[in-house]
This record gives C-alpha cells, structure tokens and sequence, in this order.
C-alpha cells in the first residue's frame, strides 16, 4: 500500500488505478472517500467488500460539476438552485435514477434512486477531471465505524485492503455530508450534516427535518448503530467518572480535549472524528464522557453523530 502525496502525479497515478477498477481512498472536505469509478460494477463491488458495507445501504456518487448529473438522474426543479448554492459543498441529493444511468446498480443498491454530490476540495475536484467518470465514495472506514479525517487514519482502518491512498492533509469540515432526498414533496433530510436544514429551507422552501431525537429514520443504512468507538460512550455528561476520558466543549476542566475551546460548532465538528480515534484507547481509559452539544446549526449533525455512536451500549 502507498500514500501518495495529492500532487499532479500523485491524481494521475490515482486516476489511472481508478479508471482499470481499483479502489484509492482520497480526501474530500467532508472526509476521507473510498473511491471506485461508478459505473464498474466489480469496483463497486469491491467498496462494499472492503467496508463490509451492507449491500443495501447505496453509496454516494461523485461528481466534477452538475452538468453530470443530466447523465445520471432525471430533472427536478429544484437541483438548480441547490446545486448553485450548495455545489461544490457537503450537500448529498437523492434523485431518481434515469433509465439509462450509466452507474452500477449496485451504488444505489438497487433501488431506483442515486445519491449525488460535488465535492468541495481541490483534489477530489482534480481527481474527477482526471478520470472522467462519476465516483462512487463512501466514507474510508470500515462499515459502522468512525470516519477518516485523514489519510493515516485511513492507513489505520484499511491500510491492508488498499493499494492506494492520496494523502490531502485534513479534512476541512470533518463531518459527513448532509443527505436530502428530492424524491419526496416537500424534500426531506435523511441524514442531518454540515449545511443545516434551515440554509436548505431558505432556498426551497419547506422540508422535512430529520428528527434526530425520534430514531424513525427510513434511509437504508441509518438504522444501525454508527461512527462507534470501541469504547463504550456517554453523551451529555458534565464531568468525567472514574476512568472516562471527558471531551469538553467551550472549556472544562480535566478534559482529555476540547473539540473547540471558544465554542465555535463548525470547529468542534472539523475535530469531533479525530478526538474520538484519539480517545479510544481501551490501556488508558474505560469510556469517552462527552460534554453537551448545542443543537444549533452544525450541532444538530454532531448530536446525531454522537447518538449514533452511542447507540446500543
Ligand atoms: P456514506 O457513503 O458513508 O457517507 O453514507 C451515505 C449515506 O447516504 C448513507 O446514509 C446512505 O444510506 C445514504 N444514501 C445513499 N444513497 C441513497 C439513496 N439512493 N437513497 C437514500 N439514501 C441514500
Ligand atoms: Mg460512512
């Protein structure tokens, strides 16, 4: 396995695996992607492989600009003024397949509908160019795991499975897209992320919130327990127990790390993935205590981010 530093010949010698069907896990702004060209259907297969990813939970499929997705989806109103708001950014659409959708069945898991983004971060953007082709990119970690904020954490994970990882530095945003199905009138979150619901409001009008309290989430994949350390974790809590590294927030005394110490969301979201990789060391603690997070904005994302993690202990 090679870590490849993201320069011009670095995208070139992954755009060119990519294109004869192997698997290289680049950056994007959100995090880390494990990337197989779209429209392989032995490439897909092996993203699900190596993630041990449920075959029914579909993939995210990249793209270098909207005029893409003409190939991909059939029209809806309200792409336009998504994607000239949004795109590029950490905003997924789900969208009915057209007819002819030249990508694998299996990156929609079979259903009639494809998710889709345009990435915001130079090299995924120049890695698109280069090979052409929309790119399947679930995150680079295995399946119900935490997500990669950069390439050594992908080397950690599945540095065994790959041959290839580019290496951009960290991610920027640090957390997973947001994910809002158009299929549906109104649109509705499937999965809370980075741009908030009311930003998408703003230019569509009404949605559908996610509820990140309720648990009834339809999504395939959103179900099972996510983004879990193998610790076991405690939300919500105002000081560390005995053993308990404490994650803080905006300041706290004996904590293991503060995932932003002014209390800015943006920044504790970008650090959020990092400080539980760091944290979950079973020699030097029994449990990750994580203080409370306002569910404003961004927060509403790290909340269900955190639950999902805590999920089922
Ligand atoms: P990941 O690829 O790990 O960032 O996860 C992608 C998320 O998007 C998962 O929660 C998927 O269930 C969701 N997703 C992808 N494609 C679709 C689709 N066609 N319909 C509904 N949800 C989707
Ligand atoms: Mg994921």
């Amino acid at each position: 396995m090679t870590i490849k530093v993201a320069d011009d010949a670095g995208i070139t010698a992954a755009a060119d695996r990519l294109r004869s069907g192997h698997v290289v896990a680049f950056p994007t702004e959100t995090v880390y992607g494990l990337g197989a060209d779209a429209t392989q259907d032995d490439a897909v297969s092996k993203v699900f492989s190596i993630k041990g990813r449920p075959a029914v939970n579909p993939l995210i499929v990249h793209v270098a600009d909207p005029s893409w997705l003409e190939h991909l989806a059939v029209s809806d109103d309200r792409i336009a003024a998504l994607a000239d708001t949004f795109w590029p950014g950490p905003l997924t659409l789900v969208l009915k397949r057209r007819s002819d959708c030249p990508a694998s069945k299996q990156v929609s898991a079979n259903l009639d509908t494809i998710a889709v983004r345009q990435p915001d971060h130079p090299v995924a953007a120049a890695l698109l160019l280069a090979v052409d082709r929309p790119l399947a990119a679930p995150s680079a970690n295995p399946s119900g795991h935490v997500s990669p904020t950069t390439a050594q954490h992908v080397e950690t994970d599945l540095g065994d499975a790959l041959d290839m990882i580019l290496d951009g530095g960290p991610c920027r945003a640090g957390l997973e897209s947001t994910v809002l199905d158009l299929t549906t009138e109104p649109a509705r979150i499937l999965r809370p992320g980075v741009v908030d619901a009311d930003a998408i409001a703003n230019v569509i009008g009404k949605i559908d919130e996610h509820d990140t309290t309720a648990g009834l989430i339809s999504s395939p994949g959103q179900l099972e327990k996510h983004y879990a350390p193998s610790l076991p974790l405690r939300l919500n809590a105002d000081t560390a127990r005995e053993g308990e590294a404490y994650i803080a927030f905006r300041g706290a005394l004996n904590a293991a790390c503060d995932l932003s110490p002014h209390g800015d969301l943006a920044e504790a979201a970008s650090n959020l993935f990092a400080a539980l990789r760091e944290l979950d060391d079973p020699a030097r603690f029994n449990g990750i205590a994580v203080s409370p997070i306002p569910r404003e904005g961004i927060g509403q994302a790290i909340n269900d981010r955190l639950r999902r993690a805590a999920k089922g202990r």
